[in-house]
């Protein structure tokens, strides 16, 4: 079990927000629970993350397909997948606040294992030990609470009218099974993906961006022949692994493969594993995996009447396919990046953090610096080799604000694995050293002169 270390979390959180990556929503109103907002590093970072995700499972692959589903849906999707009657979780007041708390929560953090009771079990735990809310006050009945954002779709606000923000990013692509069979004619084994945002009225979001109201998940809907579940799941359990490790450049250490009991799994999931990892907060869910056997195709049938059956020609053989969902929550994964890389050492006598994130991600690949601001010749050096390497490597940067040891300080903090510098020597002070640059290595702050006609291919590598 990892320590939970609530100081580094606050220096996370603070060097998110010093650094122009995360900020906390609507701040100048106080702010929003369960909100957060993406600065330019954020982006950037997030995009980073995002495409290589999709780059390994939609664009490398020739069985999984991309689609972008609309947040709003009929509210009967919501019927059919089993969200408006169980997408709950126990409630608990403060008697006295009015404050609300997650009754497994409070359950678990006074050393009760809520799996699998019902809201009158955890009513009876909480009477008889006797448990209080974190302020000490008694506490009411447990009751079930829908996370579901409601809404009114149109001019009339009557029963008629209500529709949901998507809690899952899921329906969408089984509401569009039945498109991608009808245009593509994909054969089983296939997949969809999608990234999009999902909207959960959790009851006591926090953490930072670990459990918000607000966020974005990463998904796939992968149909199989029934007899075909078990080998894919475990296929996809690894890829997961291999995704934060191998792209992300997680800490497999870090990195905790968990299979659910059957009474905590999801209402729709008849075997889940979720993977854990060891944030500030202690070692928690990151991302998870579930069969969800045919329990939404088959529910849709139901209710909407439009055979979403699959036909397998050779066969001769029609069927409900079956389904493995491998999801990622994308903000616990933006987490999980930045509390894998921050560090904290010392650098020529001073204290320093630095972000130590994999090239892949890190949201700027390299900055290019003048030695000096006020000195037009070293400037326009450092422009003609920013615009160089820009031409083949992105997320290039140009700084020239503050003095050098800033610019090293800043850029550290942002993850950018190299800095280069323009200084005299480029210009030709010394002949011999004449359009070399030095390279400055993020981790060990080692810096080495190399040729300019050499830099764009010693960053990508
Ligand atoms: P938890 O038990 O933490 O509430 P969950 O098991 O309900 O999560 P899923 O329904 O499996 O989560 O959702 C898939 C993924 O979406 C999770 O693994 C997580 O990464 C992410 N996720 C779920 N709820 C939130 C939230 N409120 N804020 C941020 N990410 C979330």
């Amino acid at each position: 079990m990892a320590d939970k270390n609530p100081e580094l979390m606050e220096k996370i959180i603070s060097l998110a927000k010093r650094r122009g990556f995360v900020f906390p929503g609507s701040e100048v109103y106080g702010g929003l629970a369960g909100t957060w907002d993406y600065g330019p590093y954020g982006v950037a970072l997030a995009n980073n993350i995002k495409n290589l995700w999709w780059k390994r499972f939609v664009i490398e692959r020739e069985d999984i397909y991309g689609i972008d589903a609309a947040i709003l849906m009929n509210p009967k999707v919501w019927e059919a997948s089993g969200h408006v009657a169980g997408f709950h979780d126990p409630l608990t007041e403060d008697l006295k606040t009015k404050k609300r708390y997650r009754a497994d929560h409070i359950l678990g953090d006074n050393g009760i294992d809520p799996t699998g009771m019902t809201p009158e079990k955890m009513s009876d735990a909480i009477r008889e030990k006797g448990i209080k809310s974190p302020e000490g006050n008694p506490l009411g009945e447990v009751r079930q609470f829908n996370m579901m954002f409601k809404t009114h779709i149109g001019a009339t606000e009557d029963e008629t009218s209500i529709s949901y923000l998507r809690p899952e990013t899921a329906q969408g692509m089984f509401v569009n099974f039945k498109n991608l069979l009808d245009t593509l004619h994909p054969k089983l084994p296939f997949g969809m993906a999608q990234i999009g945002k999902a909207f959960r009225n959790e009851i006591a979001p926090g953490n930072f961006i670990f459990r918000l109201r607000e966020f974005q998940q990463m998904e796939i809907e992968y149909f199989v022949h029934p007899n075909e579940w078990r080998n894919n799941f475990d296929t996809f359990l690894a890829l997961q692994k291999d995704y934060l490790v191998n792209d992300l450049g997680l800490d497999e250490a870090r990195i905790h493969q968990v299979e659910i009991a059957p009474e905590d799994r999801a209402h729709y999931s008849k075997h889940s594993v979720d993977t854990e990892f060891d944030f500030p907060i202690g070692q928690r869910e990151l991302l998870g995996i579930a069969y969800r056997t045919d329990h939404d195709l088959k529910s849709h049938i139901e209710t909407s009447s439009v055979d979403l059956t699959y036909y397998d020609e050779e066969k001769g053989e029609r069927f409900i396919p079956h389904c493995i969902e491998p999801t990622f929550g994308f903000e616990r994964l933006i987490l999980a990046v930045l509390s894998n890389g921050y560090m904290e050492d010392e650098m020529n006598g001073e204290a320093r953090t630095f972000l130590k994130l994999s090239p892949n991600v890190a949201p700027v690949k390299a900055a290019v610096f003048p030695l000096l601001k006020n000195k037009p010749e070293l400037v326009a050096k450092a422009r003609e080799v920013y615009q160089m390497l820009k031409k083949e490597i992105l997320n290039i940067e140009f700084d020239d604000n503050g003095n050098i040891g800033k610019r090293y300080r800043r850029q550290d903090e942002i993850g950018t694995p190299y800095c280069v510098t323009i200084d005299f020597d480029t210009l030709g002070e010394n002949p011999e050293l004449k359009d070399t640059v030095t390279l400055r290595d993020r981790d060990t702050g080692e810096q080495k002169r190399v040729h300019i006609n050499d830099l764009a291919s010693l960053i990508k590598n």
